[in-house]
């Protein structure tokens, strides 16, 4: 700000970063509103990148980002999710009436050379002391320009743990149907902020309640209403509620969380909910890739939901285990177990219900072993197959490593280069006669 105004020009700290640093909470990242155009601005902070057709010149100071935008003022709106051209303002208090709610809309600072003070001329100050997230003039104009709004409505009041005042709720019951407008993109990363908030369901509450939801995720509004025996009273989408909520903030197992169950209202007539995990852990995938969510999550999520439903028994052998951890992927283990921890408080039940805690123990002490899970463990390779036994590169050579590593998950004594060998040619001889039978 003094570099800004050193220089003859206004600056202000504006937007979430002021909210959040009057409610105590350490903003992302700083914005800076100014009345310098992004030319002067690059030229004032050396190392300053301007990086996008909205005139935001991005400076880096010692791991911190702030982001410095000339007034702003947005022009008209014709596809409800963004305005035709975004033209530069003349005041900072034109850039605060574009802003979506008042607690957004403050700003503090000054023109050059003045002290800086506070400008909220929507009352953003009131609001916030009374948790409330309140749009900036009229609310059905405002959802009308950018129906992402509605989004950020709810998503912040899970974050913040704000209320939606009433008129604004009101106008996002009256506009939900123009989320359908919204790019995947967009709705993805409010919806990855709605569940890395401390308590998700309040937002995911506010989404059903207002209509949103059965426009941004149908699938999951589809679970309101449909009953199952867990918790007297609840339906299947409280169960959903509860398992977000216990599930530990990360971004795979909120999501995992999310849509653990999407596949159940499909599945109501087979014997009830049979399969519900592999046709949710489908609609699951589908329902990112639609958001355009990066493929690595999408596949990782429908994994999670696929593999809900294990069944730990303590009369599981050591195979057994090692062969679940093999179909499961090490990786996915404590994703999973988190999962299903969630799972189970959303269901009433205490988070290690079914074992859980004893499974776990028993990974953990086959992981410790440094038994064979995967091929690349193997004592032998596909190479020493070729060199001792004169087989040529293939799917038969790739078939007889996979049937080794079946065998050593259940038998680790087997990892032996000598052994392997001999059980090699044993089922190579054994396809012979198999293809060539003695009639
Ligand atoms: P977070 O703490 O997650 O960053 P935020 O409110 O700061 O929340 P940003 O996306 O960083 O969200 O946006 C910064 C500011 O820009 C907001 O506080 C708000 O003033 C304004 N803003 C962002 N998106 C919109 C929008 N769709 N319509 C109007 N104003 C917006
Ligand atoms: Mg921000």
């Amino acid at each position: 700000m003094d570099t800004l105004q050193s220089a003859g020009h206004a600056a202000y700290v504006v937007g979430g970063c002021l909210r959040d640093t009057l409610l105590g909470r350490e903003p992302a990242d700083w914005d800076l509103a100014t009345d310098a155009p992004p030319d002067r601005v690059v030229a004032l902070f050396p190392h300053a990148v301007y990086e996008n057709r909205f005139g935001t010149v991005v400076v880096r100071k010692v791991g911190v980002q702030y982001e410095i935008t000339a007034f702003r003022r947005d022009a008209t709106y014709s596809d409800f999710r963004h305005p035709d051209a975004v033209e530069f303002g003349e005041s900072i208090e034109e850039d605060l009436a574009r802003r979506d709610f008042t607690v957004n809309a403050m700003a503090w600072g000054s023109p050059a050379g003045a002290e800086p003070g506070f400008v909220d001329p929507h009352g953003g100050r009131d609001d916030l002391g009374r948790r409330l997230l309140r749009a900036v003039g009229d609310p059905d104009r405002r959802f009308g320009e950018d129906a992402l709004r509605m989004v950020r409505a709810v998503r912040l009041a899970a974050k913040l743990e704000f209320s939606i005042e009433a008129e604004t709720f009101a106008a996002i019951g009256r506009n939900a149907d123009l989320a359908r407008h919204l790019s995947g993109e967009r709705v993805c990363s409010e919806l990855l902020k709605l569940l890395s908030a401390r308590k998700p369901s309040i937002g995911l509450k506010l989404m059903a309640d207002s209509g949103l939801l059965a426009v941004i995720a149908p699938n999951l509004a589809r679970q309101r209403g449909l009953s199952q025996n867990k918790i007297p009273g609840e339906d299947l989408w409280d169960h959903t509620l509860r398992t977000v909520d216990a599930a530990p903030n990360r971004e795979v197992v909120r999501l995992a969380a999310l849509l653990h169950d999407v596949g159940k209202p499909d599945t109501l007539d087979t014997g009830p909910f049979h399969g519900h995990e592999s046709v949710g852990a489908e609609m699951a995938r589908d329902y990112l890739a639609a958001l355009h969510a990066p493929r690595a999550l999408q596949e990782r999520v429908a994994h999670l939901v696929r593999h809900h439903m294990f069944a730990y028994e303590p009369g599981w052998g050591d195979a057994a285990v090692r062969r679940f951890i093999r179909n499961v992927g090490p990786g996915c283990i404590e994703d999973l177990l988190a999962l299903r921890a969630a799972d189970n408080v959303g269901s009433g039940l205490p988070p290690d219900a079914g074992r859980l805690a004893e499974l776990a123990a028993r990974i953990e002490a086959e992981l410790a072993a440094n038994v064979v899970l995967g091929r690349s463990q193997l004592a032998i390779d596909g190479a020493d197959l070729m060199r001792e036994l004169g087989l040529p590169q293939g799917r038969l050579l790739g078939e007889i490593l996979d049937g080794l590593t079946e065998r050593v998950v259940a038998e680790p004594a087997l990892n032996d280069r000598a052994i392997l060998l001999d059980l090699a040619r044993q089922a190579i001889l054994e396809r012979e006669i198999e293809q060539n039978p003695v009639s």
